[in-house]
């Protein structure tokens, strides 16, 4: 174990602290990333290759002993070339269901679990048919490529078809009904390689301009029957694609009166999942999983590594009351930060720019009470 070495592609923040949780575990990282100044290369050998050539590939699979990713956009064919040298954990497959959102919601639909509605639009009578079929509003959304709600527009009106054909037309489309969703919550789950399954409780997410912002762990108000809801659809999805990591599941939970605008029947489910949406799965730590550094008894980064190395998992409880603050584009004075008690700062190597995630912030609370007052002294 002391001197294995795991190689991730793409060397992000979320490649920067999984190194971080693996050095006390004796690990070695090497990471794969084109970007020059990857923040994951302050911290670790890193190969500043693109993801398509397999001569890079290959040298790559020689001076690793496993290999994991950080960001689902990385190329499937990548994964799979590099799965027949190397074990390579999640399994590819999971990446190419994430990377395509008609694929994703297919997925969760064959496993009992509801989605908003959805249908495939690849031209503007495709994009008419779907529009009567589902109503308005709705979201045309890129199929690949889309995130922090880039790629993707709400059409309230028939008016706005022509501006969002215009916009988005072109490329392979999905059209989904508009959730009048109560909340967006999130679960961080982990299956290790002998099949063992550990849940995060639910985190409520905040977003703004598309980005999250804030994360409270555990989610207000979780009921266990909730809890045990999301559960339910991360365990189906962590069997059917026999994974080994972490994996995130982005939900909407819906006011219970908009059950009946959702066809969420199935036998399989109790009461308590047709208040649950799939958003969106991440095969990989996510950012409404930070929390976990602080607020668990097991990071996310940790449990990750833990499950694709084959060790036992660890305990996903809490540590009392979390919230996660996404520093976006700048950070504040790290002094009047710490100052705050129960916070902890994270910064990521980053140079400062809008809209970027530069850094975040954890609080940890004894109390829901006390979290709240904590939140409000942040600067
Ligand atoms: P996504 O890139 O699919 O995660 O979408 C980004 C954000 O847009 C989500 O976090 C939601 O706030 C919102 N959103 C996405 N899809 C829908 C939908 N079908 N109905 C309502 N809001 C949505």
């Amino acid at each position: 174990m002391s001197h294995t070495t795991i190689g991730i592609l793409g060397g992000g923040q979320l490649g920067r602290m999984l190194a971080l949780a693996g050095y006390p575990l004796g690990l070695r990282f090497r990471f794969l990333d084109p970007a020059a100044d990857a923040p994951a290369g302050q911290l670790a050998a890193h190969d500043h290759g693109g993801y398509a050539d397999p001569a890079q590939l290959d040298a790559f699979a020689r001076s690793v002993d496993l290999v994991s990713y950080e960001f689902e956009n990385v190329p499937v064919a990548a994964a799979r070339h590099l799965a027949e040298r190397v074990p390579v954990y999640p399994p590819p497959q999971a990446l190419a269901v994430a990377q395509d959102r008609l694929a994703e919601k297919t997925f969760f639909n064959s496993l009992g679990a509801a989605t908003p509605p959805f249908a495939s639009v690849d031209s503007r009578a495709e994009l008419e048919a779907a529009i009567e079929r589902i109503g308005l509003p709705a979201v045309l959304k890129t199929r690949r490529l889309g995130y922090d709600g880039k790629g993707q527009l709400v059409l309230r009106a028939p008016a706005d078809t022509d501006t969002a054909w215009a916009a988005l037309g072109g490329t392979a489309l999905i059209l989904e009904g508009f959730v009048p969703f109560r909340r967006e919550l999130s679960i961080i789950a982990a299956r290790g390689r002998d099949g063992q399954i550990a849940c995060y409780p639910l985190a409520e997410n905040h977003h703004r301009d598309g980005i999250l912002r804030l994360s409270l762990a555990p989610a207000p108000g979780l009921s266990p029957m909730l809890q045990a809801a999301a559960e339910q659809i991360a365990q189906r999805a962590l069997e059917a694609l026999g994974y080994v990591g972490v994996l995130a599941i982005e939900l909407f939970e819906l006011e219970p009166a908009g059950q009946s605008q959702v066809d969420t029947h199935d036998a399989r489910f109790s009461a308590h999942n047709a208040l649950l949406l799939v958003n969106e799965m991440a095969p990989r730590v996510h950012n409404s999983g930070h929390w976990t550094i602080e607020g668990a008894e097991t990071s996310q980064f940790e449990q990750h590594l833990r499950a694709v190395l084959g060790l036992p998992l660890g305990s996903p409880a809490t540590r009392g009351h979390a919230a996660m603050v996404n520093l976006i584009g700048s950070w504040p004075e790290p002094a009047a930060v710490l100052a705050v008690p129960g916070a902890h700062l994270h910064l990521y190597g980053k140079l400062a720019r809008p809209g970027r995630k530069v850094g975040h912030i954890t609080l940890r609370a004894d109390s829901a009470a006390q979290l709240h007052e904590r939140l409000a002294m942040l600067p």
